[in-house]
């Protein structure tokens, strides 16, 4: 869907006392704290209204809003720090918005415009700046979202939504390495779906399975392909990467059935870097199997917003069992420091991932 925009500066409405030091910053856990203010935009009449900076605060809509039924609905997720310097940096967050875009294109949305979604990005986390935490490993997670607004419940692609941006200060995440367990009773994604885009239904999809699962004694799902139930797809809410022998590899995306995480490019980058040979392509659960019975499965790990990087304890498919000493790897801890280093300003940031606020 064309959108076309007719902005203003973005209005601000603060709020009358701030919150903040009724937050303890060192129990903040992740997505229960939320910080001062919000951003609002309405889309209606084929326009982006004027954007608002208000107080949190709920939003009223009808029992008919068409969201709650069909689910036409969108979000981001992503990181502003606190650097050494003392600057507050928002990690890349012009991927974000082109991936926010791509989603809103598969889920018939309006496209959002860069001075909604990266100025009033900025505009919010500089007005919230003191909830952006100075603890090791913390940050202020943003999140971004869309939402039909049509008070209608036929099915249709509606004509009115709502864009907004929360945030949410983050704790220090302690990174728990994962037990993956192969899925091929469910799956997430296939060609054709919606396995691209950032889009509720995803989610929803996911709970049961990975419950299944989490009762089972495992942390994440590792999905396959929904064709073959061989291809790795992600783990949990992950890009992952196997590293055999001295490559290591990742699932490629041309198939539109895997998110492409802003995690994901920034390790492949880091890897490259450091001299280690990358390989996007498709890879099969049993290709993985095989190279742990000829000793050559050196690490699997997840990577996404939430942790960085991910290591994988254990790995279950069938009676396979793997179970990897993760004090002996060398690959995924090096790139995960180099990555948390670049994203508080102790590595120089060559690659201009960091947007200063
Ligand atoms: N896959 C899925 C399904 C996700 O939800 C996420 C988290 N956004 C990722 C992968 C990792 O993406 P990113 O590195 O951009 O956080």
């Amino acid at each position: 869907m064309e959108s076309t925009t007719v902005l203003h500066e973005i209005k601000v409405t603060p709020v009358t006392r701030s919150r903040v030091k009724e937050v303890d910053f060192t129990k903040l856990g992740f997505g229960k704290v939320f910080s001062d203010h919000m951003l609002v935009a309405d889309y209606a009449d084929g326009q982006w209204q004027q954007p608002e900076i208000i107080p949190f605060q709920p939003i009223s809509i009808s029992p008919s809003n068409s969201t709650l039924h069909y689910g036409q609905a969108i979000f981001e997720g992503l990181k502003a720090y606190r650097t050494q310097q003392g600057d507050v940096v928002i990690f890349r967050p012009y991927d974000n918005f082109k991936r926010f875009n791509l989603s809103a294109d598969r889920m018939d949305m309006p496209a959002v415009p860069e001075e909604i979604f990266i100025e009033g990005m900025k505009k919010l986390v500089d007005l919230d700046r003191a909830w952006v935490p100075d603890q090791p490993d913390s940050s202020l997670y943003i999140r971004p979202f869309m939402i039909a607004m049509d008070e209608y419940i036929g099915v249709r692609s509606s004509q009115r939504y709502r864009f907004m941006i929360i945030t949410s200060p983050a704790g220090a995440y302690y990174n728990k390495p994962v037990k993956l367990y192969v899925q091929d009773k469910y799956v997430r994604a296939f060609p054709g779906g919606t396995g691209f885009a950032k889009t509720a239904g995803n989610y929803a999809a996911s709970l049961k399975p990975t419950r299944e699962v989490q009762e089972m004694g495992y942390d994440q799902i590792l999905w396959t392909d929904g064709i073959h139930h061989r291809y790795l797809q992600e783990c949990g809410t992950m890009n992952v990467f196997v590293v055999i022998g001295d490559t290591a590899i990742t699932p490629d995306l041309t198939e539109g059935t895997i998110l492409a995480g802003v995690t994901r490019s920034s390790v492949i980058t880091l890897l490259h870097d450091e001299g280690i040979q990358v390989e996007e392509r498709p890879i099969s659960i049993d290709e993985v199997i095989r190279a742990h019975q000829e000793g050559q499965l050196k690490e699997i790990f997840g990577t996404g917003t939430a942790a960085s990087i991910s290591y994988v304890s254990e790995l279950t498919y069938r009676d396979h069992h793997i179970v990897f000493d993760i004090s002996q790897w060398k690959i995924s801890p090096a790139i995960l420091q180099k990555l948390n280093d670049i994203k508080v300003g102790k590595l120089p940031d060559r690659y201009g991932w960091n947007v200063r606020v």
